[in-house]
């Protein structure tokens, strides 16, 4: 019985999951993505998660960062509008939320109380779907009562060491799948635990586990691709479990593709982003 909530993700699961562009579409069909992202030294992982939310259909992006990411998100994402924190090197204010479709926030934050600060009142009052990714997932786990206020159906990126400081350690592969179980019917929520073969959680208790990917992808930033990649799903208005199974595939894809380039050696986090495209167009 068990057994029977076990899902492979692959491209039979994905078949028509992902909508076709209308001919009249135009940028307010495809939403608008919010990403809070970047710190003093981390600006690179908010350009990765940037650039891959823009490759992934959304209609608008804005980009929240400390100033001190201003020029540096002008110059490597013009397509993306720069919002900057008046705070200099870590994010210290929640902007205004109503535009937006969708949020996104960790790549590159880190863990200033400042950002804990704006992670507390993003959790209070945004009403739309959340991704949540790398120190995001940090102070949750170190402010656990902030856990109780996920809204329901957000999407959790943890990689396993993010994930053991969300749901406590485990014993062995089988333990930590129990306790992702555990913690998404808990919280509500459907938690990416990210790895060579990333499982997704969901609060109804299935596992789905993804079948693309290598490990040319063990490298700084991957994730924070991931990131921008279900942002931008979410903000089309997939539903959670369609835009987790459609990220989580097109990420691993995507690295395949460019490891045929690159080889797997020498991928970088940033090659991921250009074939973000052509897989999403095979999934279309
Ligand atoms: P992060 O640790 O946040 O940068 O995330 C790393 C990303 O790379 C995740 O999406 C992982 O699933 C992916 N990744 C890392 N190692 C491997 C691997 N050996 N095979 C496939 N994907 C991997
Ligand atoms: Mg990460």
């Amino acid at each position: 019985q068990a057994e029977s909530r076990l899902f492979l993700i692959d491209a039979a699961l994905l078949a028509g999951r992902l909508p076709r562009r209308g001919r009249f579409g135009h940028k307010g069909t495809y939403g608008h993505a919010l990403l809070l992202l970047g710190s003093r030294g981390k600006i690179g992982a908010a350009v990765l998660a940037t650039q891959a939310c823009l490759r992934s259909g959304v209609g608008l992006l804005t980009v929240r960062t400390p100033a001190v990411g201003y020029d540096i998100l002008q110059t490597s994402a013009p397509e993306a509008m720069a919002l900057t924190d008046p705070a200099a090197d870590f994010l210290s204010e929640l902007p205004e939320l109503t535009p937006y479709s969708a949020i996104g926030m960790g790549p590159g934050i880190d863990k200033a109380d400042s950002t804990k600060v704006v992670l507390e009142q993003l959790l209070r009052t945004a009403q739309v779907p959340l991704v949540l990714d790398a120190d995001a997932l940090n102070l949750l786990g170190a402010n656990p009562d902030l856990l109780a206020l996920l809204p329901p159906d957000s999407i959790l990126t943890p990689h396993p060491k993010e994930f053991e400081r969300l749901s406590g350690s485990a014993r062995d592969d089988y333990h930590r799948l129990e306790l992702l179980r555990e913690f998404c019917h808990k919280h509500r929520c459907y938690t990416v635990l990210k790895g060579a073969h990333t499982c997704l959680g969901t609060p109804t208790g299935e596992l789905y586990f993804n079948t693309t990917g290598n490990p040319g992808m063990a490298t700084g930033g991957s994730g924070d691709v991931l990131t921008g990649l279900l942002t931008a799903l979410r903000a089309q208005h997939l539903s959670a479990l369609d835009a987790a199974l459609l990220g989580i595939y097109a990420h691993g894809r995507a690295g395949d593709l460019a490891a045929r380039h690159t080889g797997e050696v020498g991928l970088i986090a940033g090659d991921l982003t250009r074939f973000i495209g052509p897989t999403l167009q095979e999934l279309t």
